[in-house]
């Protein structure tokens, strides 16, 4: 027996976010079946405003809901040190550590030759391009300290070492191959203390 027209959709809908096979899928679905219609609706508006109401700041590409960002916005923050971090999620994660209070830059990616990810695909020229105008003094790169990680970091050491402003590493307190977004706050906050330069 099939599923009836609306459920088949609705499974179709969780079998498209990553991670979810048609088992969780359709468990998902079922739950949905089971919740109550205010519940059901609540959620449903918060898919589509996060989609419609989020942008990325033209300066730093974090995901936001104004432009520039708060971060960018807020002039308390110190305007002459970036961290450069792959993804919107890390700068979550080191924002939870509150210890940091500089400004960041997103890449949404890393260097991937195997995946085709070239330094153009990625925001790296934004960030060369927003270190010729800005007082920035130190570049901090805080990619994932795996490979794609290791060689984004190189690349760009490589790039912005000519202009005289300081680039560090962050330390290897964390865990070779993790995500920076699952690193605990005192991890993190080690690995940003013990920074080295490149
Ligand atoms: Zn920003």
């Amino acid at each position: 027996m099939q599923y009836p027209e609306p459920i088949a959709k609705l499974i179709e809908g969780f079998m498209k976010l990553p991670g979810v096979g048609p088992k969780t899928a359709s468990r998902l679905a079922f739950h949905v079946l089971n919740m109550k219609e205010d519940s059901v609706l609540d959620f449903a508006k918060a898919l589509v405003n996060a989609k419609r109401n989020l942008t990325y700041c033209s300066v730093c590409h974090n995901i936001t809901d104004t432009d520039p960002c708060r971060v960018c916005d807020d002039s308390s923050r110190d305007q002459t040190t970036v961290c450069v971090v792959q993804d919107a999620k890390d700068v979550i994660a080191m924002e939870k550590m509150r210890e940091y209070v500089g400004l960041y830059h997103v890449l949404h990616g890393a260097i991937s030759p195997m995946e085709g990810i070239g330094p153009e695909d990625i925001k790296i020229p934004d960030l060369l391009k927003r270190l010729q105008d800005d007082k920035i003094t130190e570049v901090i790169i805080a990619t994932n300290p795996n490979i794609e990680g290791e060689a984004t970091a190189m690349y760009i050491s490589r790039l912005i070492k000519p202009t005289g402003i300081k680039v560090t590493r962050i330390a290897h307190g964390l865990p070779v191959g993790g995500d920076l977004e699952y690193a605990d706050e005192v991890t993190l906050s080690k690995a940003i203390e013990g920074r080295r330069e490149l």
